[in-house]
């Protein structure tokens, strides 16, 4: 039998694209058939039942928009086996009989408890760290990082005009990706991130020193956030170098700005298909890029995956900035 009402809410921290993924779910869902309820602040609106139906006009005007329209929000009071209970027994007496639901890991395992109590899920990958390791690609990443490269570009020309160095932390606690595209992206000296132990000497000062007496006068490094320690960075490089260094923290800048054209069509594609799951009875899925095509895994198996970190372009990165 179809699922003949669904749910949707975005959970855990922000990203870019969520919201064409709402729409799509939405519209997908509507156009099936089915009847679709939005979820304010995550799991907090299922325990509060903060839900109203939408329509097909529930959600115009948003697919241009940052953050989540449904808002999002971290709840303790659902990560306890009573909360996940009394979020599917609202559920079921709201008639919800599955639920899409839009974040990262974390949101992920909320998901496959409130699975397990009865109401079936499926998952989409949002977050801006693309440190899910079922899906090559998470919704919020390309924003994400061409946010960073703009701003990093910005710091660029001051820290060209100055002869510095700037330490730039960008957002990955546990995956260096976004540090990785974004150091390449603006011919970072080294880049630092939590996949790749460093050693200060080797990889920092021998590669500036390199540069600079091959003629470069202005440096870049850029430290994935899992990495940490800037201030002290910056210290150590200049006393050892004598080069005025600075850092700066992106912080939640990375988090804004409208969907670059690739969240929203990923989002787009993602919401269709998380809701076309649900129409055909399917849950406890993760919908996924694999090989740059859209597809599903079993959200168990997936929760279980180990990311693998692209060695072999941070090496590429290593060859090319000197
Ligand atoms: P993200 O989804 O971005 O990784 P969080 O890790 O903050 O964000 O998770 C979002 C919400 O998902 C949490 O506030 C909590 O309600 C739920 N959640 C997180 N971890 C678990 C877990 N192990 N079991 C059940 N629910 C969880």
């Amino acid at each position: 039998m179809n699922t003949k009402t669904i749910a949707v809410l975005t959970s855990g921290g922000d990203a870019p694209g969520m919201n064409a993924a709402v729409r799509a779910v939405t519209r997908t869902g509507i156009s099936s058939g089915m009847r679709v309820m939005g979820v304010r602040r995550g799991y907090n609106g299922l325990l509060n039942r903060d839900v109203f139906e939408m329509n097909l006009r529930s959600v115009s005007d948003i697919i241009n928009d940052g953050g989540t329209a449904l808002f999002t929000a971290r709840s303790p009071e659902f990560n306890t086996p009573e909360g996940v209970k009394e979020a599917a027994d609202n559920c079921r007496d709201m008639g919800i009989e599955g639920v899409v639901v839009i974040g990262g890991d974390g949101s992920f395992r909320g998901a496959r408890d409130l699975t397990k109590a009865g109401i079936p899920c499926v998952c989409v990958p949002g977050t801006i760290d693309n440190d899910i390791a079922s899906t090559e690609y998470t919704i919020g990443f390309d924003t994400a990082m061409n946010t960073a490269v703009e701003m990093v570009d910005r710091l660029r020309d001051t820290t060209e005009s100055h002869d510095r160095c700037s330490v730039v932390e960008v957002m990955g606690r546990r995956c260096g990706d976004l540090a990785l595209q974004t150091g390449i992206a603006v011919g970072a000296t080294s880049i630092l991130v939590p996949e790749v132990p460093f050693d200060f000497q080797r990889d920092i000062i021998d590669r500036m020193m390199f540069t600079q007496k091959t003629g470069k006068k202005h440096f870049i490094i850029v430290v994935a956030e899992g990495v940490g320690g800037v201030d002290k960075l910056a210290k150590d490089i200049e006393a050892k170098t004598g080069i005025e260094t600075r850092a700066t923290v992106l912080g939640h800048v990375q988090r804004g700005g409208s969907p670059t054209l690739r969240d929203r069509v990923v989002g787009t594609v993602m919401g269709y298909y998380a809701a076309d799951l649900l129409y055909r009875g399917k849950g406890n899925r993760v919908v996924v890029m694999h090989d740059g095509k859209i597809t599903d895994v079993d959200l168990n198996e997936a929760l279980n995956m180990t990311r693998t970190f692209d060695k072999q372009l941070y090496d590429i990165a290593h060859r090319v900035s000197i």
